[in-house]
């Protein structure tokens, strides 16, 4: 099949994908369809396959069973050097002995271009990345976050269609790391070139892509813009692992409401049906705190109100905002965390250890399958 055109109705076709080591199955029966231009992120933790995933598309490693067609030829069996990508490590992987512009120069040599468009096309590409005096350069002798620029530059040097980024921003310390993600979302952006990026890191998946796959032991739970898997997680892991949450123990009363312990609470419409064991979750910052006093009802978001009365136990300052845990006999004394802004915390004058009356919206209260898990 290699080098036979396939009707395209996307840029990366994987299909049925599955790669084992022995016995042991790293992915299995992966399938999707990536746009071109697409940001597309795999997420998911520490072996879950998401490294394999790229490597296949690579050809660094072959898959054991399944297809992959990037733009309408199917290249499953080719070799990684007859593919067209650039790709990017964690590690920069750049040449300690060759200065900036020749690291940069490396994937041009034997392309045809002339030293005179070589040295053109770098100069463009150092430009590009907001490094244009460092070209004579050795890499020990810029930060780790500006050799990860020239390995990104050393990458679509060549204009590659596929941009590969596995974990590139891991070895960076935090701040570098947050603007580093702006710099290289605004050139994939500018430059408008298919990406897939690897990383174990929800908040860089979600700043980042135009959508995330959301991986757990070789397979695909969920694939969906960041609002989608952050918002409407398909499975107990995806909501588990985007983000926080308090999870509890439920049985389904009806359609939308759900009993844990002796405690009713409305919930967003779900599927199950009636005394069903579930899990549910509730984001921190979905609880409205109402305050030591028990709340009017014109002081109530809406009519389905889960209201109760808790004990605030802790209190974390975070910056932003503050991580607090409560208690309350309604949810058996089990902790339940909640992120209160700066200013409701100065507003209702909160404190560890006093009473506090919280909501509960009922469309933030979400119901799964206990065997999603
Ligand atoms: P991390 O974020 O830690 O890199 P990952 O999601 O990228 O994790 P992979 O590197 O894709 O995970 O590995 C998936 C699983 O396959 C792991 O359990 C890993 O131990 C196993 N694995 C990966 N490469 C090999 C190999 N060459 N031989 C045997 N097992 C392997």
């Amino acid at each position: 099949m290699d080098g036979i055109k396939e009707p395209q109705s996307s840029y990366l076709s994987i299909k049925n994908l599955w790669k084992s080591f022995g016995s042991f199955i790293a992915l299995e029966d992966v399938s999707l369809d990536i746009q071109e231009g697409e940001f597309v992120c795999f997420l998911g933790p520490s072996g879950c396959g998401k490294t394999t995933l790229l490597r296949a598309i690579a050809g660094l490693d072959l898959q054991t069973r399944g297809r992959l067609v990037q733009a309408g030829k199917d290249i499953s069996n080719l070799p990684a050097s007859e593919r067209d990508y650039g790709i990017v490590f964690q590690s920069y992987a750049l040449f300690p002995n060759l200065t900036i512009e020749k690291n940069i120069a490396f994937g041009l040599e034997n392309t045809g271009r002339t030293k005179n468009e070589i040295e053109q096309r770098v100069a463009e590409l150092l430009q590009l990345i907001g490094l244009p005096d460092q070209g004579p350069k050795y890499p020990a002798q810029l930060s780790g976050g500006q050799q990860q620029r020239i390995a990104l530059a050393r990458a679509i040097a060549s204009g590659p269609g596929l941009l590969l980024l596995d974990e590139p921003l891991s070895a960076l310390d935090a701040k570098v790391r947050v603007y580093l993600r702006h710099e290289i979302k605004t050139l994939q952006q500018k430059l408008g070139v298919t990406t897939i990026m690897v990383t174990h890191d929800q908040e860089e998946a979600l700043s980042m892509a135009d959508r995330i796959v959301v991986i757990n032991e070789g397979k695909v739970e969920q694939i969906g813009t960041p609002n989608e898997v952050y918002c409407k997680p398909e499975t107990l892991f995806v909501a588990d692992f985007i983000g926080e949450m308090t999870q509890f123990r439920g049985i389904i009363t009806g359609k939308s409401s759900i009993k844990i312990g002796n405690t009713e609470l409305n919930t967003a419409a779900h599927q199950f049906d009636e005394g069903r064991e579930v899990s549910l979750t509730i984001r921190p910052e979905d609880i409205i705190p109402l305050g030591a006093k028990p709340p009017t009802k014109n002081g109530l978001s809406n009519s389905r109100n889960n209201v109760f009365s808790t004990k605030l136990v802790e209190m974390e300052f975070l910056g932003s905002f503050w991580r607090c845990k409560l208690k309350s006999d309604e949810f058996s004394q089990a902790l339940v965390t909640a992120d209160f802004s700066v200013n409701a915390v100065r507003r209702l004058s909160l404190e560890p250890n006093q009473n506090l009356w919280i909501e509960l919206p009922s469309e933030s209260i979400l119901a799964f399958d206990n065997q999603a898990a």
